[in-house]
């Protein structure tokens, strides 16, 4: 059987789902495949909530692409009339000296963004039930929070069905490649064709796109559900996101809604993954062994021993930056890889990108820095 679309989209994880729905929107027909039923918990878009925030102390050049996320997600909630966005504002406690407090205060200079320094003697009660490690600095900003990562996809995926866009889950993408113009793509239940093809395929990128070289390396990573042990904390009234950098981890975190627990992961490290169908998921007690001394030092009412935990995968470039892109060779190609670890708040305005990179050859959205000719991508060590 071989059907003509006007785009394809292979993989509709958190950004597949975006680019699916925005081609929808422009009328177009489209098709989007995924090996599994999107959204799943599978690839690196699973675990309840992921945090959105706009002080971008990694580049600063995201934060324009951060403001149109936050204004594509509050327009997705209307048109969907659901809660996906939930504002507790987040804080830094960092070194002063170090990239993520002066980067977030040079992001928030830059960009006007609504920012405190908090000081230590009001830290404690501004944050009941967290402590501040000796001779950190705290910044916090007030425009943050979290997004719920299967409702945002769901509604993505909802909403671009409605449009039009047909969704093929359980179904695999074995090869693509050009013909003239065109794509042919092949799966293990049909071949397909059409005028354009999007490439969002997570912490498969690597192999779909083998031919490019990307220098992506996939990382296994844990999620943590961590109890609340003391049966006065503050901590089980909702409270502010929060981010520590440590010498031995970047520990993160969510009050979780069912008010008992606190969701963590350490954003740094993470073990390599060779085929993201086979990676590790059991989780044992080596996993969350940091956060041991990380609950001691910044949360000492909360157990070091996890009620729940969820196996998740980063795609990480060398600079820690996004590709965004057109195919070198193939303008009719886009691509969407190497998130990185903080992809998920741009889905929406990502998606729109590819949406827009597709079908006009050029975006308004400023993703020149996520290039893929840029020097950090240009090398394979
Ligand atoms: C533990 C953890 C915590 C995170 N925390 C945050 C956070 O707080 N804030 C934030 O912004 N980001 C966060 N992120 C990052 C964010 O979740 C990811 O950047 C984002 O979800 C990646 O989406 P994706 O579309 O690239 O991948 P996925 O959602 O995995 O989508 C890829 C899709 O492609 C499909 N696919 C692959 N190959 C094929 C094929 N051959 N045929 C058909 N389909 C295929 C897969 O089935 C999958 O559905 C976190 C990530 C992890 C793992």
């Amino acid at each position: 059987m071989s059907s003509h679309y006007d785009a394809i989209v292979i993989g509709c994880g958190g950004f597949g789902s975006s680019a699916l729905f925005h081609l929808a929107s422009r009328g177009v027909k489209v098709l989007g495949i995924d090996r599994f039923q999107p959204p799943h918990d599978k690839g690196s878009s699973h675990g309840e909530t992921r945090m959105i925030r706009k002080a971008y102390h990694e580049h600063v050049d995201y934060v324009p692409l951060v403001q149109n996320a936050y204004r594509l997600w509050h327009e997705l909630e209307e048109r969907t009339s659901q809660k996906l966005y939930y504002e507790t504002g987040l804080f830094f406690a960092a070194p002063p000296e170090g990239s993520t407090i002066t980067g977030a205060k040079l992001a928030a200079r830059l960009h006007h963004l609504r920012h405190e320094i908090v000081p230590r003697e009001d830290f404690r009660d501004r944050f009941p039930g967290f402590e501040l490690p000796e001779g950190f600095d705290v910044f916090l900003e007030h425009e943050a929070g979290y997004l719920l990562i299967d409702d945002c996809q769901r509604a993505h995926l909802d909403l671009a069905r409605s449009l039009g866009a047909e969704l093929h889950g359980d179904e695999t993408v074995i090869s693509w490649k050009p013909e003239g113009a065109s794509v042919a793509v092949e799966t293990n239940r049909g071949r397909y064709t059409a005028d354009r093809l999007v490439m969002t395929a997570g912490p498969w990128a690597g192999q779909v796109l083998s031919s490019l070289n990307i220098p992506l390396k996939v990382v296994r990573k844990t999620l943590f559900w961590f109890p609340i042990r003391n049966e006065n904390s503050p901590l089980f009234s909702p409270g502010t996101c929060y981010f520590y950098d440590l010498p031995w981890g970047e520990f993160y975190g969510f009050h979780c809604r069912d008010g008992r627990t606190l969701k963590m992961a350490d954003h740094a490290g993470g073990e390599d993954v060779v085929d993201p169908l086979t990676v590790d998921r059991t989780v044992t007690p080596r996993d969350y062994a940091g956060f041991e001394k990380f609950l001691a030092i910044a949360m000492p009412d909360v157990s070091p021993v996890p009620v729940k935990s969820s196996v998740c995968m980063y795609t990480r470039t060398p600079d820690g930056n996004f590709v965004v892109d057109r195919h070198p060779e193939h303008p009719q190609v886009v691509i969407g890889c190497g998130f990185s670890g903080h992809g998920f708040k741009f889905t929406s305005v990502i998606g729109e990108a590819l949406a827009q990179l597709s079908l006009d050859g050029r975006t308004e959205h400023p993703i020149g820095f996520l290039s893929l000719d840029r020097p950090a991508l240009c090398s394979n060590e």
